[in-house]
């Protein structure tokens, strides 16, 4: 297959300053939860990307000094010689498929409270840390001014010499550059502050001072904000935006283009749906001759050339697309639509940065598995036996198992007990603003719809003696799992009703299923993800008195590392759903929910005729348990397994990467004792030699 001509103009080369991109994709720079911490995780990671096709691939926010660290979320940095060897990794990896690298130099100010090397953060001024530590800046003088100019150039350099492309100036998302242009923030008197021009000055000073420092060979682009302040999803609030703008337009290579409101430019797709930046893009181009790239969550190719005919972009920016799919760009190029495995907007990959760990996705089991496990999203070992293969269930685990080992050539038999395939992805697809997760099921179906070798079998649900018959070589239950009726007090699961109110206790999987009550309901939600949330607003759908209970202090608490935590309580309130926190459930007997407050234990009354559980969820691992219990003393005549929320139930990106997981492994030989290489520091042999204060006090 080749590609259609309609997308030819995606793949056009483009000259950025000194450089040239081999074609129109661009991964803008995202955190990753690596950073410095793991730089062949990194490295591996971004070069898969560019094998991919991304013609620009960048690195996430990298420090210039440790007076900018914001650990627990791991940055990159570029703060001596060995970050330059950290980082000519990526660069190697990401030139061996002739794309360019990006670094983006950032310093974080009052985002930052520097809680690993306990250096002050500076800003503007003196602020409260915006992340809410007990922590302030120290408001810049002039000789900071001048320092911190020294170290973004010292870093421009040393990010040309780690082989970069294109280096950055970062002078957005409330970090300290872009505090610098803010008219509400900057008011100082010198002549960084102030006027239009003063404010304007950090950011002209830093695009000459890296071009005059590495601009022979990198471009230098500036990642700046189209809008002034956040205001309803839709509508810019440009204020002097445009001005600022057009008194820089011709200075750097390239801009990069996001908005004032971080939950819409990464918004999840529960609330902000594929190109929702461009009502903000509208003036941008008009105003520059400088090539322009910006985001949008574009997975589909149409959308993409219409973005650039119509004038709004010059670059397709991605970066949840290029998680989702790092072979996006090829898979266009090769006319392979149906084979893009697009993004869901689930913010799963975000959510590594906020809890310091390696990004994952939910599309993707094989984002951040390139280096430790060597898992390639398109590659997969062929099998190595003649095995037959019966996976039972077929939602995110069954489906990604069956596709996995039916890319790797085995036979394999799904089977499925409903008519749909999909599992919970099918039910909560259905469930308001969540309807883009249906592509976790739609990518594999079709996937498996052009696998000869793997067999679907519908209203399927097996027993024990089913399994049997079947005489296959291995099986992996994958039943999933059914949320519960009680609650859990972090050490038993306890019943909330007792007679006939038992019968008015729901559990998410009822109201999925169809069955819907009448009257004033209480949805508890002890979970804190998305679950709650989303079942209070489809009981508020039909018109119910919804109240939204939970012990945690904030509404869908675990969606802050999301980025959607705001936006979720803001959507619940303005939809008239009321809303109890720090209350946990006590007691229900059909007519009145009985609260207590987590803290001084007081209670409260809630009158509510229906409660929804929304608590935790319950192995289905009945047919898992009984063939166990069948192997007798010569054991099954089969491999058995359990996979994902059968196992143990977590996120829909559990799911997917176990059933991944088990279709590598299936024939695999595996060291179980150390089943994924360790990326750290790795201080070698000297580590067993004695330490500097044990040497000194023996001396
Ligand atoms: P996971 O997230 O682990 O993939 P799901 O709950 O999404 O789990 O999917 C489990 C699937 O297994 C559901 O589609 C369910 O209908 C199916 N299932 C459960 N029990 C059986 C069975 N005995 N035979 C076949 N399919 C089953
Ligand atoms: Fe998209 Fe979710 Fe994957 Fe992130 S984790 S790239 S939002 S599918």
């Amino acid at each position: 297959m080749s590609r259609d001509p309609r997308h030819d103009i995606l793949f056009e080369p483009v000259r950025i300053g000194p450089v040239t991109a081999p074609n129109r994709f661009y991964q803008v720079p995202h955190c990753t939860g690596m950073g410095w911490l793991r730089p062949r995780t990194l490295a591996a990671m971004r070069g898969v990307k560019a094998e991919g096709g991304w013609g620009v691939v960048c690195t996430e926010y990298t420090s210039i000094h440790p007076s900018s660290d914001d650990l627990p979320h791991p940055s990159a940095s570029l703060w001596d010689d060995s970050d330059v060897r950290a980082h000519a990794l990526m660069t190697d990896a990401v030139h061996e498929h002739g794309a360019l690298a990006g670094v983006e130099l950032w310093y974080g100010g009052a985002r930052t409270a520097n809680m690993m090397t306990r250096l002050p953060s500076m800003d503007v001024q003196s602020a409260p840390n915006l992340a809410g530590h007990p922590y302030q800046t120290r408001a810049m003088d002039k000789a900071d001014i001048r320092t911190f100019r020294h170290w973004h150039r010292r870093a421009a350099l040393r990010a040309r010499e780690a082989g970069f492309d294109i280096v950055y100036v970062y002078a957005t998302h409330g970090y300290l550059v872009s505090n610098f242009l803010n008219p509400r923030i900057n008011t100082r008197g010198d002549e960084y502050g102030g006027s239009l021009e003063n404010r304007v000055r950090l950011v002209r000073e830093l695009i000459e001072e890296t071009k005059e420092a590495v601009g022979d060979r990198c471009a230098v682009a500036v990642r700046f904000s189209a809008d002034e302040v956040a205001g309803e999803d839709g509508t810019p609030i440009w204020g002097e935006r445009r001005e600022m703008f057009a008194m820089l337009a011709d200075l750097p290579d390239l801009w990069d283009i996001n908005i004032a409101d971080y939950s819409l430019e990464m918004g999840v797709s529960r609330f902000v749906k594929e190109a929702a930046l461009e009502p903000y893009m509208a003036w941008v181009k008009s105003v520059t001759s400088k090539p322009v790239v910006t985001v949008g969550r574009f997975t589909s190719p149409d959308t993409m050339v219409g973005q650039i005919r119509r004038g709004i972009t010059d670059f397709i920016g991605a970066a949840r697309p290029s998680i989702a799919d790092p072979f996006l760009p090829r898979k266009i190029e090769e006319g392979r639509l149906s084979a893009i495995r697009e993004c869901i907007g689930c913010n799963i990959c975000y959510s590594g940065d906020s809890l310091g760990v390696p990004i994952r996705c939910t599309q993707n089991p094989t984002m951040g598995e390139e280096w430790r496990r060597g898992w390639h999203p398109e590659v997969i070992p062929a099998r190595t036996s003649e095995a037959r293969v019966l996976i039972v269930g077929a939602g995110p685990a069954g489906l990604e198992a069956a596709r996995a080992l039916g890319a790797r050539g085995y036979e394999v038999m799904l089977a499925e007990a409903t008519r749909d395939l999909g599992g919970r992805v099918t039910r909560e697809a259905a469930l308001p603003g969540m309807r883009e997760y249906i592509r976790v099921r739609d990518y594999r179906e079709q996937q498996l719809i052009d696998m000869p070798n793997v067999g679907i079998f519908r209203e399927s649900r097996l027993t024990v003696q089913d399994v049997q018959d079947v005489g296959a070589d291995h099986v992996a239950i994958a039943t999933g799992a059914r949320w519960r009726p009680e609650r859990f007090d972090e050490q038993v699961y306890l019943p909330i009703a007792t007679g006939e109110a038992v019968a008015r206790v729901l559990t998410p999987d009822d109201i999925m299923e169809g069955r819907l009550p009448e009257g004033p309901t209480l949805v508890f939600d002890g979970d804190g993800y998305y679950m709650g949330g989303v079942i209070a607003e489809r009981l508020r759908a039909e018109g119910l008195e919804v109240t939204l209970c939970t012990p945690d202090d904030s509404v869908s608490r675990w969606t802050v590392n999301t980025a959607e935590r705001w936006r979720v309580r803001n959507h619940l309130m303005r939809l008239g759903v009321g809303i109890e926190t720090a209350q946990s459930l006590a007691g229900f007997d059909g007519r009145e929910a009985r609260l207590e407050c987590v803290y001084s234990g007081r209670e409260k009354i809630i009158p509510a005729v229906n409660v929804v559980m929304v608590t935790a969820r319950r192995p289905e691992d009945a047919l898992y348990q009984a063939l166990l219990a069948e192997a007798g003393a010569d054991g099954l005549p089969f491999t058995l397994a359990r996979i994902g929320d059968c196992e143990a139930p977590a996120i829909i990106a559990a799911a997917v990467h176990a059933g991944h997981r088990y279709a590598r492994e299936l024939d695999a030989v595996l060291d179980i004792d150390l089943p994924l290489r360790h990326d750290r520091i790795d201080v070698g042999a000297e580590a067993t030699a004695p330490g500097l204060w044990t040497r000194g006090a023996a001396e």
